[in-house]
């Protein structure tokens, strides 16, 4: 049986988080005071974590962290997840979030194991700019270096996502749509959400979904794509000559739960139904506690009932998680 909750949407897409580690500390996510909180599984724990999901739906595994590359065994990892396969027998479709940071030396390594694809973090084209948000001095060289060994190795489409904040990083938007047609990478545009350790979030210091592509269409004229898939996150655009992508994620101001398709599993086994749940399902202690594999598979189904309509970002009320960004696995 697949896994769809009670509002129908199927389940296919686990992120899974290796570590709560990160050698960044980017201003938007991390308060620079905390290191990591949780604890990491032995990998073979998450092998067969995954080996359960997959046997009740999931296609699609993301890792993410934390920062993921800092995992040793990671590419050890990616080529045990790629021997997997899903209900239909086909080969999971294997995906990393990373900052970038160590790509350049592992993203061969990686794409030889079984990563199809990677997703790159970046905040800004501006080396100071960037140095100022992640508090990492010699980062951007890197993290660039890292983008264009990705795109060597065919880690092809290459996606960098960038959180935009008023004040922080809003003057690299249009240097990011030039960047994305230089580089021939995706660029996505994330709004920040209210899920980092510090507390710098407020609807003001958002910049909307709108905003961007106005921005942007003032000096690059952009023509709307359509969505690749239902659960697609981002809005899609090219430009007037169709050289180059930029896509916007807006989950404050244009929310997509009616479409989500993911669940997550922090590093230390819990499940979150939600970016933003206010309760994790304890995966892990049910298998330290000796349970079958039957008896997991059953209680996935049961956790993904629990999943929520959606989250309630901007409304009177609204609970940050328990955990921050960082600590969950974005
Ligand atoms: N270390 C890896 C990286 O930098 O991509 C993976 C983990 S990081 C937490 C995953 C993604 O979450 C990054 O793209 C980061 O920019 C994004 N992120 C972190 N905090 C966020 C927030 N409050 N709102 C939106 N995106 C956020």
């Amino acid at each position: 049986m697949l896994l769809v909750d009670k509002f129908g949407r199927a389940i296919t897409d686990l992120r899974i988080s290796i570590t709560d580690r990160c050698n960044y500390k980017c201003v938007y996510c991390r308060s620079g005071n905390e290191g990591a909180i949780y604890q990491d599984l032995p990998f073979s724990e998450y092998l067969r974590i995954v080996r359960l999901f997959a046997g009740v739906g999931i296609k699609k595994v993301r890792i993410t962290g934390g920062e993921p590359l800092l995992r040793k065994g990671v590419v050890e990892f990616v080529r045990e997840l790629s021997r997997l396969r899903t209900v239909e027998g086909q080969p999971l479709d294997i995906a990393a979030t990373t900052n970038g940071h160590l790509l350049a030396e592992m993203a061969g390594p990686l794409k030889d194991a079984g990563l199809r694809r990677v997703t790159v973090s970046m905040d800004a084209v501006d080396p100071e700019c960037f140095a100022r948000i992640t508090r990492v001095p010699t980062g951007f060289a890197r993290v660039l270096a890292g983008i264009r060994s990705a795109k060597r190795e065919g880690l092809d489409p290459l996606k960098v996502n960038c959180v935009l904040m008023r004040g922080f990083n809003d003057d690299q938007v249009e240097a990011f749509a030039h960047f994305a047609r230089q580089e021939q990478v995706i660029v996505r545009f994330i709004e920040f959400m209210p899920l980092e350790e510090g507390r710098l979030w407020s609807p003001d210091i958002v910049v909307p979904l709108r905003e961007i592509v106005e921005r942007i269409g003032r000096v690059l004229p952009l023509v709307e794509l359509p969505p690749n898939e239902a659960s697609e996150t981002a809005r899609r655009y090219t430009f007037h000559d169709g050289v180059g992508e930029i896509g916007i994620i807006a989950p404050v101001t244009q929310a997509f739960c009616g479409a989500c398709s993911r669940v997550r599993l922090t590093s230390d086994g819990k499940i979150r139904t939600c970016l933003f749940s206010q309760v994790e399902h304890d995966l892990y202690g049910r298998m330290r506690a000796g349970a079958s594999d039957t008896e997991l598979r059953r209680y996935l189904h049961r956790t993904v009932q629990q999943k929520e309509a959606r989250h309630h970002i901007g409304e009177p009320g609204f609970l940050k998680p328990s955990r921050s960004m960082v600590h969950i696995g974005g």
